[in-house]
């Protein structure tokens, strides 16, 4: 075969040795990887460690892949039931001793390595209990392996099965990859060069070039700044741009405090006194509403800690100034909920509020519309129904979304369209979210964050139960549901496919009435694939007190206080994400009693899993969980933020520790977008293209 040998990085990756047509196609569908570019910027996860050979007592606590010296012992059979293993001794010349596990099919390594050889051995050291061992190492005869051995940190790549079936595995990767820098001698460079010379990155070429094929960790980590810093800063201009566009605009609509006289009866009306977070975020969206520039804030703040209130503010800042407002919710209950208390606290008012959902029936809703638009609703509430082409407002000063997670971007977009000013917007959250992804996730955003709970707030008792406690569990619920208390017990949403160790509902609903026999204990469920009228009507149901136990998937998560519930169980709790698991805790403590959270689990759990448990019944501060979870999973997995695009795609940067490079990633790009314009720069707003199309514009009126 002919090869090619004027490559650049749009090259298709067919033409290099050894790949041809069908391994092309096969790295086109799982890996989505075309041209030399997209080859290049597949990097390894993981890199074993063959710079030097460690000694036991050097591995001891040590994170990466290691290579280690030593002879075979003896080896020892383990069979039980459930499964084989054998492990093997091996000693170091220091005279320590480490353990190699191997499970099922591991004839050979008896038979290859009897006995008295000495061994090469890497991989990367596991713990159980308190003894050191590698499960399942690579394992060479040592006279071997010397004579094939190049120090290096070799470069591994996480590769679906399918994919390793056709030959195309870590090896194959670094064969490719370095052919190609034998025949590639430059790339072109998007960054600005006074970007690379002022911060000391590497040219592209070196980065990439040492990300695959580093010859010690300093390389690594220098191939890593650049990278990490580009990934960064190119995610960072689209954001940046939006909000210097935004502040730049003096179109703002002004509500000024000298006409709070709605503002002023409704305080009256509260009942009790604004927490001072409360007042500080009100004081920030205040300090918006009055610049004369367009606000665009996201307030966030852990369940309970009392969003509406200071919504309800803003919107009757609106409404003194002579302007319409709108609170959008998630669900329909949530709304009729919304709609009860705020026409409670406005009694005395002359406001007028109108709620319009999916289920408003069309006489009124015909109503609504018509005095939406002559001006004579000032604050409308409601769904997604808001959004629906026929609605339309007479003078939309403010919109406030909340929960913002659970609404897409093109349903916020037609809400934006709705006005002719450029209303206000405030989103609000539950969903805390860490320093470093609100940085970046919602860099064109202003942050109020309320981090104090209203006072007389229950306490919220989480604790752990693995199956085998079940009894007691139940015992304990029973004696509180005798105390007329409420319990939710939720199931993760479970597909047949998944492992057997998981209940799901059908099941759970079985298990509960041989401890909770119906002729005692009624029990309502309610799951995801209901409709949304049959899933309200169970609620509320529920919240008339119609039924002791409410089994759910994870619907009820974003719901209407049952303040009457007190306990809620989540069965297999550690199949949820964390977050996803301190948002269901936060469905109770809504009411006066001292509440439970309680976290049924496998008796065995994975020690990433106990840990995981053990972050949600040591702390009930949100932002503490948030961060945990960005730590140990990473910030796809952040209850809701799941659809929030391109900020999940990151390759290399690691939201949860790579702070310093954000905040330099977004100096350099607040500086490159006052100082130069992107068109004098077509390579590197080739490569910010894709961002800029991905990107989720709040602030933007359609
Ligand atoms: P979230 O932030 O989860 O939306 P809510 O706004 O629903 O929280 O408030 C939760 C409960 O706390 C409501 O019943 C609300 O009336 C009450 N609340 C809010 N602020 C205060 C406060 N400062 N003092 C006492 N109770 C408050
Ligand atoms: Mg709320």
């Amino acid at each position: 075969m002919k090869i090619q040998n004027n490559l650049t990085l749009s090259s298709s990756v067919q033409y290099l040795p050894g790949v041809g047509p069908k391994k092309a196609e096969l790295l086109k569908k799982y890996l989505n990887i075309q041209t030399l570019e997209e080859l290049l910027y597949f990097f390894p996860y993981k890199y074993i460690d063959k710079t030097r050979f460690y000694t036991i007592k050097e591995i001891y606590q040590q994170e990466a892949h290691v290579l280690l010296i030593g002879k075979i012992i003896d080896y020892q059979e383990i069979k039980s039931e459930k499964s084989e293993r054998l492990i093997g001794r091996l000693l170091d010349k220091n005279y320590d001793i480490i353990e190699l596990i191997w499970f099922n099919n591991y004839e050979w390594v008896q038979k290859k390595f009897p006995p008295g050889s000495l061994v090469v051995v890497s991989g990367k050291p596991t713990y159980f209990y308190l003894t050191m061992n590698f499960v399942h190492p690579e394992i060479e005869l040592y006279d071997i392996f010397i004579k094939n051995y190049i120090p290096c940190l070799e470069p591994h790549y996480s590769l679906p099965e399918k994919l390793k079936n056709n030959n195309i595995n870590s090896k194959f990767f670094r064969k490719i990859i370095s052919y190609i820098f034998e025949n590639l001698k430059t790339i072109d460079d998007p960054l600005p060069s006074y970007i690379i010379e002022r911060n000391n990155l590497l040219p592209l070429y070196d980065a990439l070039k040492l990300i695959h094929f580093p010859e010690n960790l300093e390389q690594l980590k220098e191939a890593k700044k650049r990278l990490k810093f580009e990934e960064l800063f190119y995610s960072q201009i689209p954001v940046i741009k939006a909000k210097i566009e935004r502040e730049s605009n003096n179109n703002g609509i002004v509500f000024l405090r000298n006409k709070d006289r709605i503002v002023k009866i409704v305080y009256q009306n509260l009942g009790f006194k604004l927490t001072n977070a409360q007042i500080r975020a009100l004081r920030e969206i205040r300090q918006d509403l009055e610049s004369g520039k367009q606000m665009n804030r996201l307030l966030q703040g852990d369940v309970g800690c009392g969003k509406t209130v200071v919504a309800l503010f803003a919107l009757l800042m609106a409404v003194d100034n002579g302007y319409q407002s709108c609170l959008m919710v998630p669900t329909e209950i949530l709304a009729k909920q919304h709609y009860n208390n705020i026409t409670n606290l406005c009694k005395g008012t002359n406001v007028r509020i109108a709620l319009l959902t999916g289920s408003t029936r069309e006489k009124e809703k015909r109503e609504i519309l018509f005095f939406l638009k002559e001006g004579l609703i000032d604050i409308l509430i409601g769904t997604h129904a808001l959004i629906e082409e026929k609605v339309e407002f007479s003078n939309l000063g403010l919109i406030v979304i909340d929960e913002q997670q659970r609404f897409g971007v093109a349903q916020r977009a037609k809400l934006w369209k709705k006005s002719n000013n450029n209303p206000h917007v405030l989103v609000m959250t539950a969903t805390p979210i860490p320093r470093t992804l609100a940085m970046t996730l919602y860099g064109d955003l202003d942050l109020s964050i309320i981090d104090e709970m209203p006072p007389g707030k229950p306490k919220i008792i989480t604790q752990h139960y693995p199956h085998s406690k079940r009894k007691q569990l139940f015992d304990f619920v029973k004696s509180k549901i005798k105390e007329g208390d409420q319990v939710f017990v939720v199931f993760p949403l479970i597909y047949e496919s998944e492992v057997l160790d998981c209940i799901d509902i059908k099941n759970g609903i079985q298990l509960y009435q041989q401890y909770f026999p119906p002729e005692e204990y009624k029990i309502l469920t309610i799951h995801g694939d209901l409709p949304t009228s049959e899933k309200d009507e169970v609620m509320l149901k529920f919240l008339n007190k119609e039924a002791h136990i409410l089994m759910s998937t994870t619907v009820i998560e974003v719901g209407i206080d049952i303040p009457n519930a007190t306990i809620i169980i989540i069965e297999n709790a550690e199949r949820f994400g964390l977050s996803q698991l301190h948002q269901l805790r936060g469905r109770v403590g809504r009411g006066k009693k001292t509440s439970y959270c309680f976290l049924v689990t496998p008796n065995n759990l994975s020690p990433e899993s106990l840990k995981r448990i053990e972050v949600i019944t040591s702390t009930t501060n949100g932002f503490v969980v948030a961060q945990k979870d960005l730590e140990l999973r990473g910030p796809g997995d952040i209850a809701g933020l799941q659809q929030s695009g391109f900020l999940f795609n990151f390759k290399i940067a690691e939201l949860s520790s790579d702070e310093n490079f954000i905040n330099l990633a977004k100096n350099e790009a607040i500086d490159f977008l006052r100082n130069y314009s992107l068109t004098d720069f077509p390579l590197l707003y080739n490569k910010i293209k894709p961002y800029i199309e991905s990107f989720e514009n709040w602030g933007k009126i359609g």
